[in-house]
């Protein structure tokens, strides 16, 4: 156990690590996490990324603007296991499809690595990662508090759990796969729903589900990317159920994050182009930093955002197959940009000329979209990505589908989904677009989401509020130890209503 805290310790900054999983969807977040939570209280508390090599570049340029402001961050190396992955490939988002595998490996192969640092520095408290389970037990023996960092929300969350409480049952009675697609259960203690068939496969997530779940159970809490007014009654069940205690603190990546380097070095030219078209007329494409389309896919695409007619930026990652030729390319010309690689996404929805979204509904993107006030077309495409896309449409209401189950087969798994043909997209794209289309109601919801996303995080907003409650609750373990009361922020809230 650790040492029995002094008075000096009150007043020494509060060392909290932050220990993100090998994603760029985990990796942007839990870093302006680590940013926030030391500019918050600069005097209290000074935040200390543990990361590999590689991804130690992706999110320097955050980190030294967060020094630049007089922030104490830090930057912990430590080796990327070795997999058989190449040079500098250590993330989801640079790893081949084929080779993805061997990232989650790497993941739990970083345990003795995690478990050493954690015993050399002895920080006050560390945050980790969903997916690194082990930090709750070194955790108790250092006696300090582990919080999870989730990087999705309330609602989906939920839906997981649940989902998985019914999993034996969904496989026996769906039978064959293509029955197992069709199947909708209802799940117990959700408010309000239904869901998709999901989670049915065997895979590393099904593996591991209950020691990460024990993890999160038993750890000092967790820290979630949401914010009450978006799914509040999730929020509540949460608080009930998940957690013994639960900090949403989001929307974590503000716009004053947006700096174009932020996780990737981001195309600035575009944003340049974006201020060449009216207001709210174009449809910014992107599909998050890792999913990828068949070839087939990436052709029906382009076909499509070519026939909407409307302006769009599509981001495309040089390692997409089918991505569009020269020809196609001259056909948009001024109507169409591509950008290969990474776009500054915060900085291109905040931007004025950008009308909708067109997503994979990663939870980032979903929550990006709505502290902007952009309507979204839902593109699910693996994961949790189809509960997401039920917040945005039917929750929360401000995005529409592209492509309804009716229409053809969706599947989180590639080889299984039709290919959506390009008059569909160009037909849902368009008509999301037009006077009277489905994006005016959708506006109208998102833009009230982003103004109460504005509130929660400024002073003594909801979020803003559980961001201090963290850092006085670690500031308060130092003291009394891991194992302090919860306190009354830690009782679900029946306060308002759910947008
Ligand atoms: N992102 C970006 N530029 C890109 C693609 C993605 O800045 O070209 C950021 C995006 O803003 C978000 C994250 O990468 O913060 C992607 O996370 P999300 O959960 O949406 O999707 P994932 O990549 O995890 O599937």
């Amino acid at each position: 156990m650790a040492a029995a805290a002094t008075p000096g310790d009150r007043k020494k900054k509060l060392r909290v690590f932050f220990l993100p999983f090998f994603a760029r969807g985990h990796l942007i977040p839990q870093t302006d996490l680590a940013c926030r939570l030391a500019a918050a209280r600069p005097s209290d508390v000074e935040s200390t990324i543990v990361v590999t090599p590689a991804n130690a570049l992706l999110i320097e340029p955050t980190v030294s603007r967060a020094t630049a402001s007089g922030h104490v961050v830090h930057i912990l190396p430590y080796p990327f296991p070795d997999v058989g992955l190449g040079p500098g490939i250590e993330c989801l988002s640079a790893a081949p499809a084929r080779d993805e595998w061997r990232v989650y490996r790497a993941a739990d192969l970083a345990q003795p690595a995690h478990e050493a640092l954690l015993r050399a520095h002895r920080p006050d408290a560390v945050v980790a990662d969903v997916s690194f389970w082990w930090t709750t037990d070194v955790a108790v023996e250092l006696g300090i508090p582990r919080l999870t960092f989730h990087p999705v929300g309330a609602f989906p969350q939920l839906a997981m759990n649940n989902l998985f409480a019914v999993r034996a049952d969904i496989v026996a009675r769906g039978g064959r796969e293509a029955d197992r697609r069709q199947l909708r259960v209802a799940v117990p203690g959700m408010p309000g729903g239904k869901l998709p068939d999901f989670l049915v496969r065997d895979d590393h997530l099904s593996a591991l589900w209950g020691r990460l779940k024990a993890a999160q159970l038993t750890g000092f809490g967790v820290v979630v990317n949401t914010f009450a007014d978006l799914e509040r009654a999730y929020c509540d069940e949460y608080r009930r159920v998940d957690a013994r205690r639960a900090y949403f603190v989001g929307p974590i990546s503000q716009p004053s994050l947006s700096a174009v380097r932020r996780g990737g070095d981001g195309d600035a030219d575009c944003l340049g182009w974006l201020s060449t078209q009216p207001s709210r007329s174009v449809v910014y494409v992107c599909f998050g930093s890792w999913a990828h389309f068949s070839a087939a896919q990436m052709t029906e695409l382009a076909l499509g955002l070519e026939a909407s007619n409307q302006p769009f930026l599509w981001v495309v990652r040089s390692s997409d197959a089918g991505v569009p030729d020269e020809a196609w390319e001259r056909r948009v010309a001024g109507r169409g940009v591509v950008v290969r690689g990474w776009a500054p996404q915060l900085a291109v929805l905040a931007h004025p000329s950008v009308g909708a979204f067109l997503t994979h509904c990663g939870w980032n993107s979903v929550l990006e979209a709505a502290s902007a006030g952009v309507p979204v077309l839902t593109w699910p495409l693996v994961f949790e990505q189809f509960i997401n896309e039920r917040l945005v449409t039917e929750v929360a209401a401000f995005g529409a589908r592209v492509w309804d189950d009716g229409a053809g087969v969706r599947s989180v798994r590639r080889e299984e989904a039709d290919t959506v043909p390009a008059e569909a997209v160009a037909r849902a794209v368009a008509g999301f677009m037009e006077r009277g289309g489905r994006r005016e109601k959708a506006e109208v919801k998102v833009k009230e989401l982003a103004e109460r996303a504005r509130a929660a995080v400024a002073e003594n907003g909801s979020s803003w509020r559980d961001m201090h409650r963290l850092i006085d609750d670690l500031v308060q373990a130092r003291t009394s130890g891991p194992n302090v009361a919860l306190s009354s922020g830690d009782i679900p809230s029946d306060r308002g209503e759910s947008l």
